[in-house]
């Protein structure tokens, strides 16, 4: 899928709207459409790779950093318990092929 027919590129270029939890030069942060918690909020970089894999070797900086974006939210939402995510391939559940993380925290997640 190309940039120009992906749901996050548009959401991080403003043309489809989004609840904003943290955003700085390369990284955007947006609450789920779906909760799956009491906070769900997805982290991606501004630039598209399909997913975890192709970022951790095109940009693995960009990738840490992604985790520390979710310890500061769950720092905010949470005492700093959370859990990411990062489905990737069809059957592993990856509808979007933008790569996200997904930040559950807000409460006490089910084991
Ligand atoms: P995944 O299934 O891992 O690819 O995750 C895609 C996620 O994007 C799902 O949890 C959806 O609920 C979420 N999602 C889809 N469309 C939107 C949207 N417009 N705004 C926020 N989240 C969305
Ligand atoms: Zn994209």
């Amino acid at each position: 899928m190309s940039d120009k027919d992906c749901l996050f590129c548009k959401i991080i270029a403003g043309e489809i709207p989004s609840e904003k939890v943290y955003e700085d030069d390369a990284t955007y942060a947006f609450k789920d459409i779906n909760p799956k918690a009491k906070v769900h909020v997805l982290i991606v970089p501004r630039k598209h790779y399909a997913n975890v894999a192709e970022l951790a070797k095109e940009d693995p900086a960009q990738l840490a950093h992604m985790a520390e974006v979710a310890q500061k939210i769950a720092d905010q939402e949470f005492h700093g318990a959370f859990r990411l995510i990062f489905n990737t391939g069809i059957d592993a559940g990856q509808t979007v092929f933008h790569v996200h993380a997904h930040v559950l925290t807000g409460e006490k997640l089910d084991e």
